[in-house]
């Protein structure tokens, strides 16, 4: 069984179109998304109809939650960003009640007993709000809070910083093992599959992760794809309700 997990694809159709031709050409059997496939960018509806379309799971996300109901805890520029896209969500179209149908039923956790795995936004915590940053090693009860809640693996995304936590408290990023690891088979596994649609590792290639499973061995990939950020990016810049920030960010992958 081989899986791709997205994550944090945030409205941004070039990353999301980018890579999913990428995953074609990876042999998955599905694919899953861990939310807020919208927020900030601007292609709210594309993104949820290619999601819809191509994903297995979706999770919800904060920024999905936030879509549907009263956005909490949001700074100023994605609240705007937020109100606009339920708005645009809203817009008059055949696929109106589709869409927010779909939005309406995401579930927050996806357990995969079979395989030890819990799929998440946040954290297996907080499903829906709680970051994970790679500080965080420095803050062993955190994490350890984290790890008694695991079996073997935990997938997320919200940071969109991609990396692995061990329950020894390390963080790897994708480039300290070449981006592909045989995971052990004894210990738990925080992952974090980084963003489609604003990566925020000083890389500004979309992000993604093949999960194969090989009898017992456990096969974890990074994937990196280039796609017109400045295309995205002069979108933003035109649409008044989305500060230029998020399109400049997009730039600079930060
Ligand atoms: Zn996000």
């Amino acid at each position: 069984m081989k899986r791709a997990i997205l994550s944090d694809i945030h409205s941004n159709l070039e990353a999301l179109q980018a890579v999913l031709e990428d995953i074609k050409k990876q042999n998955v059997d599905e694919i899953f998304c861990l939310g807020d496939v919208v927020g900030y960018g601007p292609n709210p509806t594309e993104c949820v109809d290619l999601v819809m379309k191509m994903c297995k799971v979706c999770l919800l996300g904060n920024h999905d939650q936030g879509a549907l109901f009263d956005p909490e805890g949001f700074n100023g520029s994605a609240e705007k960003a937020i109100f606009w896209t339920r708005r645009e969500i809203d817009r008059p179209s055949p696929r109106r009640d589709e869409r927010w149908d779909f939005l309406n039923i995401l579930p927050k956790r996806f357990p995969d007993d079979a395989d030890g795995a819990v799929y998440v936004h946040g954290s297996p915590r907080n499903p829906l709000n709680e970051y994970l940053f790679p500080e965080d090693i420095f803050n062993p009860r955190k994490l350890e809070a984290q790890f008694r809640l695991v079996k073997r693996f935990s997938f997320q995304g919200h940071t969109h910083v991609p990396g692995v936590f061990t329950d020894d408290l390390k963080f790897y990023a994708p480039k300290d093992f070449d981006g592909e690891k045989e995971l052990p088979s004894e210990g738990k596994f925080l992952i974090n599959v980084g963003s489609v649609g604003q990566p925020r590792d000083f890389d500004n290639r979309a992000c993604y992760v093949t999960w194969q499973e090989i009898g017992d061995r456990r096969i974890l990939k990074y994937h990196r794809v280039e796609y017109d950020a400045e295309k995205t990016a002069k979108k933003i810049f035109a649409i008044r309700d989305l500060d230029n920030f998020l399109g400049e960010r997009l730039l600079k992958g930060r």
